[in-house]
C-alpha cells in the first residue's frame, strides 16, 4: 500500500463509523500562550474535553501535522540517531466527544489494523494502565476486559503512570491510555528474545504505533484530579510508523513517505544512503528537518531570533551543520530539496505547492548566513586553540562561541577531539544551565486553576457593535508572572473587547463596578476560545453587574490602521502583482505594519503608486460591507484571500471595501474616509523575499507632516533662508569638495618642507643618522615621510612620534644595511620604546609602528631611543 492509500483507508474507514473528516489544524499555533506547536491530534479539541466549547460533530477524524521540537514533546535530539522519530510527523486520529467511549475505541482500532490492513495479529503488543498509588487511581480493569476478548493475555503489558496515563500538560484534560505496539523484527531475533520484554524498551523494531487516550479526568492546579463532566477518546496513530509496518520495512526511513526525499539528497549532495552510520545519520536529519521547516514556512513561519521562528531556525541549523560535518556541504543545497517534497506531498498539503519559491528562497538565504557563521566560528576557535594552555579547552570560551555567535557545540567538541584537544564539558554545561536559569526565571508564569462563577459557553464578543457593554464575570483566575507580577485574568458573558489577533492588538479600557470604581484593563487576549482580559485588580464583588468600556480613541485610530493595511495589501497587489501575500501583519493604534512576499525592493516610484492608490481609496468614501457569517467557499469564490497557516471555521466573516475582500476577525472603519489620510513611513527586507512596509494613518499622517515642515523650515534657516535648498546644498558640496583638494595639495608641500626640516636635525650617533622626533602628522604622512627621507639618506635610524585623537603612535624606520649588519630590528624598538606609552606593535625589521593609549609617554619614548644606538 502507497502512503497516500494508507492515509485515506484510516480516514475512510472512520467515516464508515460517523465520524466527520475534517482538515489538519495548523501546526503554527497562534492563540494559546501555553503551546508554541501542535504537538499532538488533540490539541485543537482541547476546548471540547475541557467543555469551554461544545463540538459541532461528536465524533471526529483527521490527520494532524505536528511538530515535536519544544516543552512537553521534544524529540530533536533522537530524530536522525533512531528510525522512527521526526521533529514532523502526521497523526492519524479518532475522537470522540462524550459519545463512544473504550470498547467502540478498542474494537474499531483493532478490526483497522487486523481486517483492513491486514496486519498480522501475532506481532501487535496492547498496554493497559496499571493503576497509580500516587493519584489513587486503580488499574484500567475495564480497557483489560476489552483486550482480553480479542487479544491473548500473554500480549497485554500493563504499563505505569509514565508510559499508561496520558496529560496534555501540567494541568489540563487527562486519563488512562491503552497502546499498541508492533513488532517487526525478523523471526530468528523474535526467536531470541520475546518481544513482551522489549516493548516501551527503546528498541528501533518494537515500537509503539498507535495511542488510545481514554479521556476522563482534569488535572488541576494544585496536582489533583477532578471527574470531568463526559469521557471522550482521543486517538493519536503515527502515519510514517504505520507506513513502516504496512510497506514492510524496518525504518520509517525506507517507506515511501522518505525514499523520494532520499534518493535527492544522495543526488543533490553525492552520497550513498545505507552504507555508512554516521552519513545515514546526516541523510535522515536532513530529509527529517526539510519535512519540519518546509511546513513551517509555508504555514507563515518564518525562521528568527525568538519563540516559534527560532525553534525553526534552530531545526534548520541542525540539519545544515549535519550537511556540513559529514556530507562535506560547503554550500547551501537543502533549499534544493523542497521541489522533491512539494511534488511528493503538495497534493494532499496544497500550501507547498504554492508557497514553493519562498519556502526555497527563505531556506537558501538561512543557509547562506549560517554557513558564513560557520566559517568565523572556525576561526574563532583557532584563536582559542592557540591561546589555550595545556589541553583542555574552556567549556566558557565555547559556550560564547555557541552563545553569541550560534556556533554548534558538538561541532566544537569534534573539532578539538580531532585536533586532540578536550572540552571542558562540565564547565560548558554549567554555563548553559545557568543561562537556562535566567531565561526560565525571566518567563515563569504559574496560573491558579479557574474560579468558575457562571456557565456561559460561547462567548459573544459584541465589539464589532459597540465600544460599551453590561458583563458578568463568568470565571476568573490570578496568574503570577516573573514579567508582569501578579494579575488577574477576567472572562466575561459577554465583551466588547477585542481580543488581539489577526495582527491588530487587544482593547484596553476599563471596567466600571456598580460603586462607580474603575478597574483598568491592560489587555485583552484569546486563549482557545475565551477571551482573557488582563488586570491589575480583581472586582471586591465579583458577581456584580459590570460595564466594561473600551479606551475608544485608542481602538477608532487602531481601527483605521486596520482597514488601512488591507487597502495597502490591494494596492501592493495591483501596483507589484498577484504573488504578493501577506506574511505577517501588526496594527496598533500608532502605526501599522505589513510584511508580504516579493523578491525585490519595491521602488520609490513603485511605493508612491501604492500610497496614491489608497489614498484614492479614502477619498472615494467606501462604505464598509461586513458579512459576519459567510460560508468559506462562498467567500473564496468571491475573490476574499486566505492565508495558509491561519485557522478557518465553515464560515467566516469577510470584510470588504469595494474591490477589497478579506477574511478577517478584526475591527474596521465604517467608512474608508474615517481614515483620512495614509503615509507610507519606510520599506525595507524582513528575510529573503519578504518585505515589509510601515505605514501610518489619521492624525499621525498630520503630525508626521508637521514634523517634515519643521524640519524643513530648520534646514533653511541653516541655509540662509534660501528659497532653493537643494541648489544651496548642492553648492555647498562642490565647494567642500575643491576645499578638500586644496588641504591635501597643502598636506603634500607641508611634507616636503619637514622632510627637509628633518634631514637638516639628523645627527650622528655611533656612526649611525639618527633622529628622534614629534611630528604632526597621520600614520600615513608619517610612513610616507620616512620612505622618502630612507630613500635620500643612507644609515638611517628615525623614531617619528605623533599624536592623534588622544592617542600616541611611534614609528620607526631602519635602514636596510643597518639591520643587517648592525643586528637592529625596527619591530623589536617600537614593541620596547611601546612601554612608555603603554601600547604595542610590529612590522618588519626596516619599518615598524606602535599605538598606545599614554600620548604622555611620547617625550620619554623618543629620549630613550639613543640609548639603542649607544
Ligand atoms: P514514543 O514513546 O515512541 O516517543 P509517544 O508515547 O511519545 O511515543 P504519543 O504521544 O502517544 O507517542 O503519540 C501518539 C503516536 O504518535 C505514537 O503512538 C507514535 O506512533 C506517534 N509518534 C509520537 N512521537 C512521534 C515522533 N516523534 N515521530 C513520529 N511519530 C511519533
Ligand atoms: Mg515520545
Amino acid at each position: 500500500m502507497k502512503s497516500k492509500e494508507i492515509r485515506s483507508t484510516y480516514l475512510d474507514f472512520f467515516k464508515s463509523k460517523s465520524h466527520t473528516i475534517v482538515p489538519s489544524a495548523p501546526m503554527v499555533i497562534k492563540d494559546d500562550p501555553t503551546l508554541m506547536f501542535t504537538n499532538a491530534g488533540m490539541n485543537q479539541f482541547k476546548e471540547y474535553f475541557l467543555g469551554n466549547t461544545v463540538p459541532k460533530y461528536p465524533r471526529i477524524t483527521d490527520t494532524q501535522k505536528c511538530l515535536r521540537v519544544s516543552g512537553k514533546h521534544n524529540d530533536l535530539e533522537e530524530v536522525g540517531m533512531d528510525t522512527y522519530h521526526h521533529t514532523m510527523f502526521e497523526m492519524l486520529g479518532n475522537w470522540s466527544f462524550g459519545d463512544y467511549f473504550k470498547k467502540e475505541a478498542i474494537e474499531w482500532a483493532w478490526e483497522l489494523l487486523t481486517q483492513v490492513y491486514g496486519i498480522d495479529k501475532e506481532i501487535l503488543y496492547v498496554s493497559v494502565f496499571e493503576g497509580s498509588e500516587e493519584d489513587n487511581l486503580d488499574m484500567d480493569h475495564e480497557a483489560l476486559e476489552l483486550w482480553k476478548k480479542i487479544v491473548p493475555e500473554e500480549r497485554i503489558i500493563f504499563g505505569n503512570k509514565k508510559d499508561n496515563f496520558w496529560e496534555m500538560g501540567d494541568q489540563g484534560p487527562c486519563g488512562p491510555s491503552s497502546e499498541i505496539h508492533v513488532d517487526i523484527r525478523s523471526a530468528e531475533e523474535k526467536a531470541k528474545i520475546p518481544g513482551r520484554s522489549l516493548v516501551n524498551a527503546d528498541h528501533p523494531q518494537v515500537v509503539e504505533i498507535w495511542n488510545l487516550v481514554f479521556i476522563e479526568f482534569n488535572r488541576k492546579a494544585n496536582g489533583s484530579l477532578e471527574k470531568l463532566p463526559a469521557q471522550h477518546v482521543d486517538t493519536g496513530m503515527g502515519f510514517e510508523r504505520l507506513c513502516m509496518v504496512l510497506q514492510d520495512k524496518k525504518s520509517n526511513y525506507d517507506t515511501d513517505v522518505f525514499t523520494p526525499l532520499i534518493q535527492s539528497i544522495e543526488k543533490v549532495t553525492g552520497t550513498v544512503y545505507g552504507k555508512d552510520e554516521k552519513t545515514d545519520i546526516a541523510v535522515r536529519v536532513i530529509a527529517d528537518h526539510l519535512r519540519a521547516v518546509s511546513f513551517s514556512i509555508a504555514d507563515g513561519q518564518l525562521p528568527g531570533n525568538t519563540g516559534a521562528g527560532y525553534v525553526i531556525r534552530r531545526i534548520l541549523r541542525r540539519a545544515i551543520r549535519y550537511g556540513f560535518t559529514f556530507l562535506d556541504t560547503k554550500e547551501p543545497f537543502i533549499y534544493k530539496l523542497v521541489d522533491t517534497l512539494s511534488t511528493q506531498m503538495g497534493e494532499s498539503f496544497p500550501e507547498l505547492k504554492s508557497q514553493k519559491t519562498l519556502v526555497e528562497n527563505v531556506i537558501r538565504e538561512e543557509e547562506q548566513s549560517f554557513l558564513r557563521t560557520l566559517d568565523q566560528g572556525l576561526v574563532l576557535l583557532e584563536n582559542i586553540i592557540e591561546k589555550t594552555e595545556g589541553k583542555t579547552v574552556s567549556g566558557k570560551k565555547a559556550f560564547e562561541l555557541y552563545d553569541t555567535f550560534g556556533f554548534p557545540i558538538d561541532l566544537t567538541a569534534l573539532i578539538l577531539r580531532e585536533r586532540g584537544y578536550d572540552l571542558d564539558e562540565k564547565e560548558f554545561n554549567e554555563e548553559l544551565q545557568q543561562q537556562k536559569n535566567r531565561s526560565r526565571a525571566a518567563s515563569v508564569v504559574t496560573a491558579g486553576d479557574w474560579q468558575i462563577l457562571g456557565n456561559e459557553k460561547e462567548i459573544p464578543f459584541v465589539g464589532y457593535d459597540t465600544l460599551e457593554a453590561g458583563v458578568k464575570l463568568t470565571r476568573y483566575r490570578k496568574v503570577d508572572s516573573k514579567k508582569d507580577g501578579e494579575l488577574y485574568q477576567l472572562v466575561f458573558d459577554n465583551t466588547p473587547f477585542y481580543p488581539e489577533g489577526g495582527g491588530q492588538v487587544g482593547d484596553k479600557g476599563i471596567l466600571i463596578t456598580p460603586a462607580g470604581e474603575n478597574i483598568k484593563i491592560t489587555d485583552t487576549k484569546k486563549e482557545n476560545n475565551l477571551i482573557i482580559h488582563f488586570s491589575k485588580n480583581l472586582p471586591d464583588d465579583v458577581n456584580a453587574n459590570f460595564m466594561a468600556v473600551v479606551d475608544q480613541s485608542k481602538r477608532l485610530r487602531t481601527q483605521a490602521n486596520h482597514s488601512a493595511t488591507h487597502l495597502l495589501h490591494q494596492g501592493l497587489r495591483l501596483v507589484l502583482g498577484t504573488h504578493v501575500e501577506q506574511k505577517g501583519s501588526m496594527v496598533n493604534h500608532d502605526h501599522l505594519r505589513f510584511d508580504f512576499s516579493h523578491f525585490s525592493k519595491v521602488s520609490t516610484e513603485e511605493l508612491r503608486q501604492v500610497e496614491d492608490f489608497v489614498n484614492e481609496k479614502i477619498k472615494e468614501q467606501i462604505a464598509l460591507d461586513e458579512n459576519r457569517d459567510l460560508p468559506f467557499q462562498e467567500a473564496v469564490d468571491k475573490g476574499a484571500i486566505a492565508l495558509f497557516g491561519e485557522k478557518y471555521g465553515e464560515t467566516v466573516r469577510a470584510i470588504r471595501f469595494g474591490e477589497s475582500i478579506e477574511l478577517c476577525g478584526g475591527t474596521h472603519v465604517k467608512n474608508t474616509g474615517d481614515i483620512w489620510h495614509f503615509k507610507i513611513t519606510s520599506e525595507g527586507a524582513v528575510a529573503a523575499g519578504i518585505r515589509r512596509i510601515e505605514a501610518i494613518t489619521g492624525e499621525a499622517v498630520q503630525k508626521y507632516f508637521s514634523t517634515q515642515e519643521k524640519l524643513m523650515q530648520e534646514i533653511r534657516t541653516e541655509l540662509k533662508n534660501t528659497k532653493d535648498p537643494v541648489k544651496a546644498i548642492n553648492s555647498l558640496q562642490e565647494e567642500n569638495n575643491t576645499l578638500k583638494k586644496q588641504i591635501e595639495i597643502l598636506l603634500r608641500d607641508k611634507a616636503k618642507n619637514l622632510k627637509a626640516d628633518l634631514q637638516n636635525e639628523l645627527e650622528v650617533v655611533n656612526g649611525v643618522k639618527f633622529l628622534a622626533k614629534k611630528v604632526d602628522l597621520d600614520a600615513g604622512g608619517i610612513k610616507d615621510l620616512a620612505f622618502q627621507l630612507g630613500d635620500n639618506v643612507q644609515n638611517l635610524f628615525l623614531l617619528l612620534a605623533s599624536e592623534q585623537d588622544g592617542k600616541a603612535l611611534l614609528s620607526c624606520y631602519i635602514s636596510k644595511e643597518l639591520v643587517a649588519e648592525r643586528d637592529l630590528n625596527a619591530g623589536k624598538v617600537v614593541k620596547d620604546l611601546g612601554r612608555f606609552i603603554q601600547g604595542g606593535g610590529g612590522g618588519q625589521p626596516f619599518f615598524a609602528t606602535a599605538g598606545g593609549k599614554n600620548p604622555a609617554g611620547i617625550e620619554e619614548a623618543l629620549e630613550n631611543a639613543r640609548a639603542i644606538l649607544e
